[in-house]
């Protein structure tokens, strides 16, 4: 885990104070309201940005719209080329993108898949193909066109703003879209800094637009607004059941990415000298705030109490603190994620479950001023007790035993969530057989399956069941933001 204490960051060097980014220009909330931006291992006021309304979500759609006829007939390849210039600057300011994601969201400095993301995003601008189709006559030309939707809207959370915004912004501008970005009111600095990137490598004003605020009024008016076109939503499944209806009554497609209760299978004969670490990294890793951490453990009785032990070692060995210290895992975003933590180490114990290490708030020097839980470790837990079912979005892991693999792939489908899982075998066959059956958009076998880490690239992310619906990062994921077209041509 993380050991290099970072330099600290001049956050007003790198964004102009109390703005966000619409045709190119950095401007004002039209209220000129502002919100704070704050530290979340100390309470300081990391930066102002505008707090937006439906006003600035309109005038952010229209600066999209006026760029859209112009980047849509853009040659594929330059706007491709544009996108490797962004991806080469995002490269050159790795640094900065990271020290800025650290500081807003309160997790150490790791390495960032950002770049190589939008490189990837990058190669396939030009590779969006459609068919020539079968015709009755050798007169008919039959073909299909994939042409961008328009004017499109994300919605982002604050858990991991750099990649977040690069996930749901640069395919669908490779693709030909222009786009209209609310990041989250707990963390919008990453989102601005990596928009600003994108303007200075080239990308026209008005391709990229980001609109700052709160999720009820400038998040709510943005699925609203009659020029939108397509959405993507990252976040709760309340909020993106709300983005849902507002995208039925505008009749808009949308792809949705929700939280998930990912399940780490141990089968009897798994290596836990390589699967605790990695356990125990995919739920203190940004704190538990992430929607494919491995919240549950799901374990053969023979083995229960040889991992409960080696877990709880490596609990008490996590390093907690600032980002800018050397630790493993920082505090939670705020106040209000702290006491949903805290609730729900309160909620396992009346349930019965037993917590092996951590089970409170981290208290004294260093502590005090910031929303820090200790990591936590629950054993005994049973499948129906609501930390089993629920997202915590928190550093708490439940251990469950299971007695044969029947049993196993109930636990592990008994949620309504199904993002990711994760087996921890050496018999291939078995491997194999509960991958199949397990209910997990994605599924990894011997590595972490947090959006792609175990060295799959292109690995398509998203989930099943309430997880949402539509896939991220695939090879095909340009695709998904453009719609296709039918052209017939009497040549005859
Ligand atoms: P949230 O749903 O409250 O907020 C997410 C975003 O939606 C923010 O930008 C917010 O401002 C906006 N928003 C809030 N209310 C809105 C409304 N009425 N209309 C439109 N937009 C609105 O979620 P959160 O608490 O910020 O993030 C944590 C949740 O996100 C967790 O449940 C987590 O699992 C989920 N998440 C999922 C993924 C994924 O890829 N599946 C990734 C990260 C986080």
């Amino acid at each position: 885990m993380t050991t290099t204490v970072p330099a600290p960051l001049d956050v007003p060097a790198l964004l102009p104070d109390g703005s966000h980014l619409i045709a190119g220009d950095w401007v004002s909330a039209r209220s000129g309201s502002t919100l704070d931006v704050v530290d979340p291992a100390t309470g300081t006021v990391l930066a102002r940005v505008p707090r937006g309304s439906a006003e600035d979500i309109d005038d952010a759609v229209r600066a999209a719209e006026a760029a859209l006829p112009a980047w849509r007939d853009t040659n594929p390849a330059v706007r491709g080329e544009l996108l490797y210039r962004w991806a080469e600057s995002v490269r050159e300011h790795d640094d900065t993108i990271n020290r800025l994601e650290a500081l807003e969201v309160g997790h150490p400095v790791g390495p960032s898949p950002v770049a190589a993301r939008l490189t990837y995003l990058a190669g396939k601008a030009d590779k969006v193909l459609g068919h020539s189709l079968p015709t009755r006559s050798p007169d008919l030309l039959g073909l299909t066109l994939r042409e961008p939707y328009g004017v499109v809207g994300a919605i982002i959370p604050w858990n991991a703003p750099g990649p977040m915004t690069v996930f749901n912004t640069a395919a669908p501008i490779a693709a030909g879209n222009t786009v209209v970005l609310k990041p989250a009111e707990d963390a919008p600095l990453t989102a601005l800094f990596l928009a600003r990137l994108a303007l200075e490598a080239g990308i026209p004003p008005g391709v990229l637009n980001v609109v700052t605020g709160y999720g009820a009024e400038a998040g709510a008016a943005l699925p609203a607004h009659p020029g939108i076109r397509k959405m993507s939503f990252t976040g709760s499944p309340a909020t993106g059941t709300a983005v849902m209806e507002a995208c039925a009554r505008n009749l808009i497609p949308l792809q949705l990415e929700l939280g998930g209760k990912s399940p780490q299978i141990v089968l009897p004969d798994a290596d836990l000298a390589r699967a605790v670490p990695a356990i125990v990294r995919s739920i203190v890793m940004n704190s538990g705030q992430v929607c494919a951490a491995g919240s549950r453990v799901l374990v053969h009785s023979s083995l229960h109490g040889r991992l409960v032990e080696a877990l709880a070692e490596s609990f008490r060995a996590v390093r907690v603190g600032r980002w800018d210290q050397p630790v493993d895992m920082g505090p939670l975003i705020n106040a209000r994620q702290q006491k949903r933590v805290l609730d729900y180490l309160a909620v396992g114990r009346e349930e019965g479950a037993e917590v092996v290490v951590g089970g409170g708030r981290l208290t004294g020097e260093g502590y005090d001023d910031g929303y820090f839980v200790a990591p936590t470790l629950f054993d005994r837990v049973l499948p129906g007790m609501r930390i089993a079912q629920e997202e915590i979005f928190g550093p708490v892991l439940s251990v469950l035993t299971y007695e044969d693999e029947e049993e196993a792939v109930a636990i592990a489908n008994g949620t309504r969530y199904g993002l990711t899982a994760t087996v921890w075998t050496r018999d291939v066959g078995r491997a194999v057989r509960l991958a199949r059956r397990v209910q997990a958009g994605q599924v990894a076998v011997n590595t972490l399956g947090d959006g792609g880490p175990g060295g799959a690239i292109g690995a398509p992310f998203g989930g099943y069941k309430h997880s949402g619906f539509g896939r991220s990062m695939g090879a095909d994921y340009l695709e998904d933001w453009t719609q296709v077209k039918c052209l017939v041509i009497n040549a005859g």
